[in-house]
């Protein structure tokens, strides 16, 4: 729509339309000395970016790891060789709680340049009970100075730590009966989140720890299909918000979630980093019918960008995406993939106020500019924020 206005009062959109119209409302009308007016001046504006699948809760980035890949280790090779997700483990198990917000704290004032204003966080790099919940209490005590939406989950069966080598089924244990429980009690977070993957739990231990999850009244999730490929139809079972990553899905796996109410969550931000060939089929998945969202699974050791418009490129380029599939994909698809459609995701009343002004006049840009910083203001919960997080 041109030449449109959105009004906002109490952080949440009383209407959207045309500047005309809205000028005539009566609300307007009554209030004219209380409004703050922002003339975007003829520049997009969307919803605020949903990014429904990240990993925040970390201390350093992977250097090292960065450096091995280029000379040709794979995933695998690295994490055997103590890198990957465990090295991030001494940096989280070591940093106190406060550090540790600080650092999230950092990456949400980061996403909100990039005009993101719900984002999900994963706990996943302590793997013990306390570095867990102190994760989980980093990331609420972040979100809780941040003007943003924090949605947090609890990834705690990320992979296997090095301490219960060989013993997987202990730590599944400790997962189900000790990290669930104590999150669920202390409402630490709405979601339970599980690596399936041959690297990490096999199906069999994923469905008990969804099944105590759901039993704790968590909702789930999974990252599935990364490296290889997951079978789906258990897991939908448990139906998950989101099954994650998709890189290794089949026809079968497709026409099963296109029957669910589960949305398929494709990060080729990691695809990028990793140097990888091949991308998610999201052309097969939005073709056979499957609810498709985008994220930017911003992490230290395969995806450390917090910028949406830059994956609504790969999206495009990589994917083969529409510009107008991949908005829709980064934000009122990944609100549903958050439960958080009925608030966020799209520019309607009722609605929270999150709003993105990104200086272009076309939609299409800010696919098109890849790499660039194109938001120029950010509105969350009805608070305005400038890109530099003040
Ligand atoms: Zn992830």
């Amino acid at each position: 729509m041109t030449d449109a206005a959105v009004l906002c009062n109490a952080g949440k959109i009383i209407s959207v339309g045309k500047t005309r119209d809205a000028l005539k409302d009566p609300w307007i009308k009554k209030n004219k000395r209380r409004l703050t007016e922002i003339d975007c001046g003829g520049r997009v504006v969307l919803p605020g970016f949903v990014d429904s699948h990240t990993h925040p809760a970390f201390a350093a980035p992977r250097l090292v790891d960065f450096e091995k890949r280029i000379a040709g280790a794979t995933y695998e090779e690295i994490a055997e060789a103590g890198g990957g997700i465990r090295s991030s483990l001494a940096g989280v198990r070591g940093a106190g709680k406060a550090q540790l917000s600080k650092e999230v704290l950092k990456a949400l004032h980061i996403f909100a340049a990039h005009g993101t204003t719900t984002v999900e966080a994963k706990s996943g790099y302590g793997l013990s009970l306390a570095a867990e919940l102190k994760s989980l209490e980093a990331i609420r005590s972040a979100a809780g100075e941040w003007p943003g939406t924090v949605a947090s989950t609890l990834l705690g069966a990320h992979v296997v730590p090095p301490e219960s080598h060989g013993r997987a089924d202990d730590y599944v244990k400790l997962v189900c009966e000790e990290m669930i429980p104590q999150v669920a009690k202390r409402g630490l977070a709405t979601s339970v989140d599980v690596f399936c993957e041959r690297a990490a739990f096999t199906e069999d231990q994923s469905l008990k720890i969804l099944a105590v999850a759901r039993s704790h009244g968590l909702s789930v999730r999974a990252h599935v299909s990364q490296l290889t490929r997951t079978s789906l139809k258990r897991l939908l079972a448990f139906q998950p918000l989101s099954l994650d990553h998709l890189d290794f899905v089949d026809d079968n796996d497709i026409r099963l979630l296109a029957n669910s109410n589960t949305v398929a969550t494709l990060v080729p931000g990691a695809n990028y980093f990793l140097g990888l060939q091949e991308y998610p089929p999201a052309r097969k998945l939005i073709d056979g019918g499957a609810a498709v969202a985008l994220a930017t699974d911003y992490n230290p050791g395969t995806s450390p960008t917090a910028n949406m418009s830059f994956v609504l490129s790969l999206a495009c380029t990589q994917m083969k995406m529409t510009p107008a599939e991949a908005i829709s994909a980064g934000t009122i698809n990944g609100a549903w993939a958050l439960g958080l459609a009925d608030r966020k995701g799209s520019l309607e009343p009722g609605k929270d106020a999150d709003l993105a002004i990104f200086d272009v006049t076309d939609y299409r840009e800010i696919a098109y500019w890849f790499g660039s910083h194109l938001c120029k203001q950010v509105i969350a919960n009805g608070v305005p924020i400038t890109p530099t997080g003040k």
